[in-house]
């Protein structure tokens, strides 16, 4: 048995928590709230901080210093303020007691599988600073055929 297939979220080790995210990047895209029904868009606008082609933070390290807006994921089994997480995000799929998806890269033993599965943010993000201010609403996106 594997050990995110034993252990809760809040029993493994910093590195087994890490080692969970599959880099997909999705976390990493700006968000908008509607002020008035408080749903949350994701548009394909990207921080800046991210590296587009691994979909790693540049500086994971600072990355709340350097970003406010960035969350830090807490450990714990409960991710229930965590709505705006996508689905496919290995975190989500844990705590809400679902297997980690086959493209994974702890399932295939290659770090490259979630780009090559197409998941990751890599082939249609762009990052804040390339965008105009105002044109952030340009960038919401259809979920729908993004998301796997
Ligand atoms: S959405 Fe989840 S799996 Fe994807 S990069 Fe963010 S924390 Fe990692
Ligand atoms: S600071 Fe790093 S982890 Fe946080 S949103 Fe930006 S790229 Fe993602």
């Amino acid at each position: 048995m594997k050990f995110w297939e034993t252990k809760k979220l809040n029993e493994m080790t910093t590195e087994e928590w890490e080692s969970l995210c599959d880099n997909c990047g999705k976390c990493c895209l700006v968000k908008l709230e509607d002020d008035e029904t408080d749903e949350i868009y994701f548009t394909s606008v990207v921080c800046d901080l991210i590296d587009l082609d691994t979909c790693r933070c540049t500086n994971y390290a600072q990355r709340c210093k350097l970003v406010p807006e960035c969350i830090d994921l807490k450990q714990h089994d409960d991710f229930k303020d965590y709505t705006w997480l996508p689905s496919t995000c290995a975190y989500r799929l844990l705590a809400d007691g679902e297997p980690l998806s086959s493209w994974h890269p702890l399932v295939t033993g290659d770090a490259t599988s979630t780009k090559e599965a197409g998941v990751s943010v890599s082939s249609y993000a762009v990052k804040e600073k390339d965008i105009g201010d105002d044109d952030l609403q340009d960038y919401v996106l259809d979920w729908i055929g993004k998301i796997l």
